[in-house]
């Protein structure tokens, strides 16, 4: 049996809090791992701005309901489920990514959590395990399944190396060149077709 892995951030959805500052109007949430590398730094600066902003879990979740799953994603994943077992590896964080999954049917997804008090603050975050994305491969390879994963960028690297087969979807230019190793497509078409290709089963499109 196969199981289909799948980054979720720039692969269905757009990066949820780049997109959350622009909704928003919070320059200061713009900022990723490469201006604050210090992943601890940069979510405990994002917490404090959404408390100095007043922003609660449903005032987040009411922003985050305005945004959209990339055009094409929902397409694509329904394709997906009627061929393979699909499972979303992300890290992002459940309470955020719920209204987007919500639009693209809920399929299972393995991310973070965070902490919220009753009055609706976040307060903390829980990082799920220590490289998260890698270790899910490792898990389902321990149950014998056959693991097909693609993602867009270097925290899906490790995920790709574990997998039977990886695929690099909609990278910038300096990963793909980095990871020669994996095939680089574009548009859903051509990812339909590389996972037709990655799995050892006969299936069409
Ligand atoms: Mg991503």
């Amino acid at each position: 049996m196969e199981i289909a892995c799948l980054d979720l951030e720039g692969v269905l959805v757009p990066e949820i809090w780049i997109e959350f500052a622009e909704k928003t109007g919070i320059d200061a949430l713009k900022a990723t791992t490469r201006d604050i590398p210090d992943y601890d730094e940069l979510m405990t600066m994002r917490l404090g701005e959404l408390a100095k902003h007043k922003l609660g879990l449903p005032e987040i979740q009411e922003v985050i309901s305005t945004l959209s799953p990339l055009d094409g994603a929902r397409e694509f994943i329904d394709w997906l489920r009627e061929r393979f077992q699909v499972v979303i590896l992300s890290d992002t964080f459940y309470e955020f990514a719920g209204p987007l999954m919500k639009q693209l049917g809920y399929p299972t997804l393995l991310c973070h959590k965070l902490g919220v008090s009753a009055e609706g603050q976040v307060q903390s975050y829980h990082i799920r395990q220590p490289n998260p994305k890698r270790q899910s491969i490792v898990a389902f390879k321990s149950l014998y399944y056959r693991t097909i994963a693609a993602g867009d960028s270097y925290n899906d690297t490790t995920m790709l190396a574990e997998a039977d087969a990886g695929i690099l979807f909609k990278s910038p230019q300096n990963v793909i060149e980095e990871f020669p190793q994996y095939p680089a497509v574009h548009t859903y078409e051509e990812l339909r077709v590389e996972f037709l290709k990655a799995s050892n089963r006969e299936l069409s499109l």
